[in-house]
């Protein structure tokens, strides 16, 4: 037994079965434990298990969630969520951007979803069905043991005797030699002051993830929806294909909306990188001059914020830390209005509230919120007025969820990590420090090889790392890392 590593009982195999199975974890197997099983840490496991043939590790992901590769935004039933980028976009294989497409004709997919399908061809089904897509890629592998799924949330990982004990929220320990960390989103949570004002509030909705979270609301209320991107835009969506007929009112600081696709796709335009922009404002300018040369060539700026996108890594590290400050502090709103498209279906039920004058958008800040009987009353601080405005609602739903430069508080593991100096806070504030080989950086700055950061919490050293094709793009580039990091050790120990 003691040469058997994996002690967490929470895997569906008890360890005695393991040990009888041909997949027996010996003490020349190595362990990768992934936290996170939304769809980069799915997506890392998925590419670790077919990197490493006959040799592989044991890999195995921590995720309460029932299905590996849903995560936050795939794990939703509400037929109002659509995934926001064309399916023929969005895959798990870096190198088949088509795969989720050529998946969904090959079963007739959204054969019962007739609003899927775009007049000009384009896909933008329901977010479940990208969750099946992944869940269904992971399956055999699951089945066939090469991937485990360990259903619980890990409360605790410290570094003992080099290598890794993580205790999870069932009680079980497991020793791991690398973990990859991929929790990216923290939990929605309303602004701590809000929280405390309306929390005895029956439709005061702060976690609008929650299953059902929305059904407090009823048809003709008056709400106000704090914040405006695309979480806010699913939230309308949601209360109208619910039936919801009230007035909404959707604040956020700059009353920025989230922008649509173009009527018909865009190439590509602009080049950022042969000149690449050494400072913040100079990149604003060659993004303004390029969206004004494409235009001029009959291409929308669609074409020019994917370019930029699309170069979004190298233009990403060409610029020095206090200009990558400088852009998240001030241009990252209208980044990511442009950047991240509203699905057209979802834009449609919008602009129709708009035009029935049912759906304000409202620049500002609410000041001040309290509950007076059944009510809400709130003090709206318009953004560039003096007086604020007094306003009275029957629900208040937020959407704004906390920044990801607060990571380190929202799990206490995270907290343990970055005290014992094996975590930081990247300088940007978009997640955890890491190298360019997305090796995690305590607070001394020393590198810890083992301890790997995948997704979105990478951010501030990739660069643009949110939509899917990035994601999928690092996930495959974190689990080629940990391929190589073993392939070294068993060298090394060959050698040795
Ligand atoms: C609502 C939403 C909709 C989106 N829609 C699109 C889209 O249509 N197109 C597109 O290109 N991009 C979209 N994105 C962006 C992108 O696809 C997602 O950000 C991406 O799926 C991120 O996946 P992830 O696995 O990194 O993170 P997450 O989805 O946040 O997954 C992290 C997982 O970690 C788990 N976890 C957290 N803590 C622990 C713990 N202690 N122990 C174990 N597990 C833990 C959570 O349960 C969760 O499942 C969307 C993002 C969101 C939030």
């Amino acid at each position: 037994m003691s040469n058997v590593r994996l002690l967490c009982s929470g895997i569906e195999a008890t360890v005695s079965a393991i040990m009888q199975s041909k997949l027996l974890p010996t003490s020349e197997q190595p362990v990768v434990a992934i936290i996170g099983g939304g769809v980069s840490g799915a997506g890392v496991a998925y590419h670790l298990a077919r990197a490493n043939g006959g040799d592989a590790p044991l890999i195995v992901v921590f995720e309460p969630r029932a299905e590996l590769g849903r995560g936050l935004a795939y794990d939703t039933d509400d037929p109002a969520h659509r995934i926001n980028v064309p399916a023929a976009k969005m895959s798990l294989q870096p190198d088949d951007q088509g795969e989720f497409q050529a998946w969904i004709e090959a079963r007739d997919a959204v054969a019962c979803d007739p609003q899927a399908r775009r007049p000009d061809g384009l896909l933008f089904p329901r977010r479940r069905l990208f969750g099946d897509y992944v869940a269904s890629l992971l399956k055999p592998l699951l089945e066939d043991g090469s991937v485990r799924h360990c259903r619980a949330a890990v409360t605790h990982v410290e570094r003992r005797d080099g290598r890794w004990s993580i205790r999870d929220d069932k009680g079980d320990v497991m020793q791991a030699d690398i973990v990859a960390i991929a929790t990216s989103h923290p939990p929605p949570a309303a602004p701590g002051r809000l929280a405390t004002r309306l929390a005895g509030h029956p439709r005061f909705v702060a976690d609008t993830t929650k299953p059902g979270a929305l059904e407090v609301i009823r048809p003709q209320d008056r709400v106000l929806v704090i914040g405006n991107g695309l979480t806010a835009a699913d939230v309308i969506a949601s209360l109208a294909e619910r039936g919801h007929h009230g007035p909404v009112t959707a604040i956020s600081r700059r009353g920025l909306r989230s922008r649509g696709h173009a009527p018909v796709p865009q190439p590509l335009f602009g080049d950022f990188l042969s000149d690449a922009a050494r400072s913040a404002v100079s990149l604003l300018a060659g993004i303004r001059a390029a969206i004004h040369a494409a235009e001029a060539q009959g291409i929308s700026w669609h074409g020019v914020i994917d370019q930029v996108r699309a170069q979004g890594h190298d233009l990403w590290q060409a610029l020095p830390v206090a200009e990558r400050c400088r852009l998240v502090r001030h241009l990252r709103p209208y980044w990511d209005v442009h950047r991240f498209r509203i699905a057209p279906q979802v834009e449609a039920v919008l602009d129709e509230a708009i035009a029935a004058g049912r759906l304000e958008i409202l620049a500002g800040s609410v000041a001040e919120a309290r509950i007076e009987g059944e009510l809400v009353v709130c003090s709206l601080q318009p953004r560039y007025r003096r007086q604020s405005l007094q306003q009275s609602y029957d629900a208040v739903v937020v959407t704004t969820g906390p920044a990801h430069g607060g990571i380190l508080e929202t799990q206490p593991w995270l907290a343990a990590l970055a005290a014992s100096g094996y975590l930081s806070l990247d300088l940007t504030g978009l997640g955890l420090a890491c190298t360019e080989h997305s090796e995690a950086i305590g607070a001394s700055r020393k590198a810890e090889p083992s301890l790997l950061i995948s997704g979105p919490l990478a951010r501030g050293t990739f660069g643009e790392l949110m939509g899917l094709p990035q994601v999928t793009e690092h996930a495959f580039f974190v689990a080629t890392e940990i391929a190589a990091k073993l392939r070294l050790a068993r060298a090394n120990t060959q050698r040795g």
